[in-house]
């Protein structure tokens, strides 16, 4: 067994890191935060650097890295913001969906466009009836010649009304047919005629910002059909294990943000007479913060690794995900309570995280989801 990264991924998370001090300042992240703007400045910056390049193989224009240089990547920008990490790791879990399920035409015409920063990606599954159960999804597209005709509505899609951004848009081929068998998956422009959207005001997350979506009689070309029809839930669920991997590792690094900026200012403030942290009462939050936030980080390790390896990671994953995003809400829930009043005003980074945190047992799957996923894997039937 071996706990150590090799010099090369110690190198990439040195330098992701030094990156985002030098753009993703305090003053930055507020002003994303506050005024709901997309960080173009730190993508331009992931592009120089060559991170959306790094997961894909090199023959589609990549860099040949791996699942592991990518949780390396998402634990950094988590980091700063678990915002900011979507707008990268949204566009690379779906690019490697594609390269994992399109058709070679596909993975030659995406992947470089993506990973060259002429397209974005957002991924739209959920509908106002088709949350949690996905598969009851209505938002529809029927076969008209040589295009694909869609109707129907989405919400929540993060990102979906960036510039240059195309939709990932999972809609029903068959009507009758049960969901495993009548999904298929299609990328849509975000400017096609016939598309409304509406940003959604959101209590955190707030610089992506997440989208209504409105599809009336929206026409696109007949490939722009990712892979077989039909066969989308397939690539929705693989598709899912590499976003949960990825938000898992986001949610390591916030968490660990927190516990770094509580620890410093239980350090720093002095209440009779004493650090507060010399408090056994605060000393322990600490060290129950920083023991969660170890323990998601080893979970989502082995899960990154056997998802890697090509292994079932099923179980490893959803645990990851359900441990991690609790471990980030408890942390911020206590970091607020280390700072006391400060904590509340908004001049202080932890509001933000408390904010931020508290949708990540929500998204990518709840909490309740997660736990039925795992017990079903333990060979019980949960409602
Ligand atoms: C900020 C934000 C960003 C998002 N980004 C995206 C995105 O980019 N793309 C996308 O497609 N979606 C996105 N989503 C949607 C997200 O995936 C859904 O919100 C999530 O799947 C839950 O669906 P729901 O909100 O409809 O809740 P519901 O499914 O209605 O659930 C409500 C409650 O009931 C519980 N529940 C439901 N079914 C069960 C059950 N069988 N057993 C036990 N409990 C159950 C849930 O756990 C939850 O507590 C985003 C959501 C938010 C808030």
């Amino acid at each position: 067994m071996d706990f150590e990264f090799t010099e090369e991924q110690r190198l990439l998370r040195e330098s992701v890191r030094d990156m985002m001090d030098r753009i993703a300042t305090p003053e930055y992240i507020r002003k994303c935060d506050v005024e709901g703007c997309y960080p173009f400045e730190l993508y331009d910056a992931f592009l120089e650097m060559g991170l959306l390049q790094m997961p894909f193989p090199q023959e589609y224009g990549g860099l040949g890295g791996s699942v592991i240089d990518f949780v390396i990547i998402a634990e950094e920008l988590g980091r700063k913001s678990y915002d900011f990490l979507g707008a990268y790791g949204t566009c690379v879990f779906n690019g490697l969906n594609i390269l994992h399920n399109g058709t070679e035409a596909q993975k030659k015409y995406w992947v470089p466009k993506l990973i060259n920063g002429e397209i974005r990606m957002s991924i739209s599954m959920t509908e106002p009836n088709a949350g949690s159960d996905a598969g009851a999804m209505r938002t529809a597209a029927k076969r008209e010649g040589d295009f694909w005709v869609i109707n129907g509505q989405k919400v929540f899609s993060t990102g979906a009304g960036v510039k240059n951004n195309v939709i990932n848009l999972y809609a029903r081929t068959d009507l009758a047919a049960p969901y495993q068998k009548g999904i298929s998956l299609f990328l849509v422009d975000n400017t096609t005629p016939g598309i409304k959207m509406r940003k959604l005001d959101t209590l955190g997350r707030r610089a992506l910002g997440t989208y209504e979506i409105f599809f009336d009689n929206v026409k696109i070309p007949a490939d722009r059909l990712v892979g077989e029809t039909h066969k989308g839930w397939g690539y929705m669920l693989s598709g899912l294990q590499l976003e949960r991997v990825m938000t898992t590792a986001g949610y390591c690094g916030s968490a660990q943000s927190v516990v770094d900026q509580a620890l410093e200012y239980a350090k720093q403030r002095h209440q009779f007479g004493k650090p507060i942290g010399t408090f056994q009462a605060i000393a322990h939050m600490l060290a129950d913060m920083q023991t969660e936030v170890e323990a998601s980080r080893l979970l989502m390790w082995r899960a990154a690794w056997l998802l890697s390896k090509g292994q079932d990671a099923l179980m490893a994953i959803s645990m990851a995900k359900l441990f991690g995003s609790e471990a980030y809400v408890k942390a911020a829930n206590l970091g607020m309570q280390i700072m006391g009043g400060y904590g509340y005003i908004m001049e202080f980074d932890m509001q933000r995280h408390f904010r931020d945190a508290r949708v990540t047992t929500v998204t990518a799957g709840t909490s309740q989801m997660q736990r039925n996923l795992i017990a079903g894997l333990m060979g019980l039937k949960t409602k």
